[in-house]
């Protein structure tokens, strides 16, 4: 078992004001694939060193398949990693390269031999195996950084940033890839990346960070489509989450938002609100171009489109505010254009202005 219990850590680092991380505590399962996700500077890389041992906290416990570690060196650990600037050495062949750790541990040769040979089938690399370093794309060295890492079949494996040196294309492929090696190999793996597609994509959990701490935790779906605050709606999906004040307004048994001289039905569950303002927060892809006017839908003047190929993503102005709109590519619309807009009330958030927190 290699779970990974992280008690009340914080961390603040010598000679700054704030907390790195300010009393985080998570629990990864065993086999686990968790995602720590969020903007620069929010703690990411601080939380993975500590559960590396690459720096220790100020407070608080590490524990890695029960066993408290926190005062442990990072070899002593039983991990692996694979960083950013993923320093596979140079001098010596791809062969050498991956078998690195397990030369370390005194494997037994025909053993190494063995496990290269799998890691390398697993990532595209067997034909590469005699090549340095220099000799390869970046794609192929980073490659190397991972299977070097998963070759020594330690419980956990940590990763930071570890495509973020690869182009869109390969970064895309090499996703996809990692993934199904993961889930083959089983390690308990903690991922940190700034990028919220590869966060959504890769994680059985996704931890979305703010100012060293954690904004929300769940499967990537849940906090997608139900963010516990505007920070996280606007953090995770591209276009991020739209956000508009609304009035709140009931007449008998009837909830409505108020945008501008506007109205849109909404839940029954929001008449507790009537009477004020609440923020609605839906996605580009919950708001619909219907084909005219009803009295359940808003107009909104179309300012941009653009085609992304797979849809086109439109900014109206609706109520003097822009709003993204999602439409399948056969949407036939055009700068200038009045639209009307449905949004089905069950798919609109609402957050409490002056909070950002999520209402119930
Ligand atoms: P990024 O995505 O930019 O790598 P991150 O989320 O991984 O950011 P951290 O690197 O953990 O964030 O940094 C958290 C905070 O701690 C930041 O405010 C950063 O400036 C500060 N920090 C990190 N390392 C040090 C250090 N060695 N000395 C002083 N402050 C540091």
């Amino acid at each position: 078992m290699a779970e990974i219990v992280m008690t009340n850590l914080v961390k603040t680092y010598p000679g700054t004001k704030n907390r790195a991380t300010d009393d985080i505590s998570l629990h990864v399962d065993d086999g686990e694939f968790l995602v720590l996700v969020g903007p620069s500077g929010c703690g990411k890389t601080t939380l993975l060193r500590m559960i590396a041992g690459l720096e220790s906290p100020d407070v608080g416990s590490v524990h890695i398949g029960g066993r408290d570690v926190t005062d442990l060196p990072a070899r002593q650990r039983d991990l692996s990693m694979v960083f950013q600037s993923y320093a596979i050495f140079p001098h010596m062949r791809v062969r050498q390269n991956i078998a690195f750790g397990l030369t370390m541990r005194k494997t037994p040769k025909a053993e190494i031999e063995r496990r290269v040979a799998e890691a390398a089938e697993m990532l595209h690399l067997t034909d590469y195996l005699d090549r340095y370093p220099a000799q390869l794309s970046g794609g192929q060295r980073q490659r190397v950084a991972v299977a070097r890492a998963i070759v020594v079949d330690t419980g956990v494996l940590l990763m930071d940033e570890p495509l973020s040196n690869l182009d869109a294309l390969l970064r895309m492929q090499f996703r996809t890839e990692l993934k199904r090696i993961v889930a083959k190999l089983g390690t308990t793996t903690v991922y940190v990346t700034h990028d919220q597609a590869e966060a959504l994509s890769l994680g059985d959990r996704v931890a979305v960070m703010r100012d060293g701490r954690i904004a929300q935790i769940g499967p990537p779906l849940d906090v997608y489509d139900a963010p516990a605050d505007e920070f996280v709606g606007g953090f995770l999906g591209a276009p991020p989450m739209n956000f508009l004040p609304a009035h709140v307004d009931r007449t008998g048994d009837r909830v409505e938002l108020v945008l501008g001289d506007q109205r849109l039905p909404a839940p029954d569950t929001l008449g507790g609100h009537a009477g004020g303002t609440v923020t609605v927060g839906v996605r580009a892809e919950n708001v619909e171009v219907a084909d005219g006017e009803a009295p359940d839908r808003v107009a909104a003047r179309v300012e941009v489109v653009e085609p992304t190929g797979s849809a086109i993503l439109l900014t109206v102005d609706l109520a003097g505010r822009p709003v993204k709109v999602q439409t399948p590519p056969t949407q036939r619309v055009g700068a200038g254009d009045t639209v009307w807009l449905a949004v089905d009330p069950n798919r609109m958030h609402f957050y409490d202005p002056a909070t950002g927190a999520a209402l119930r």
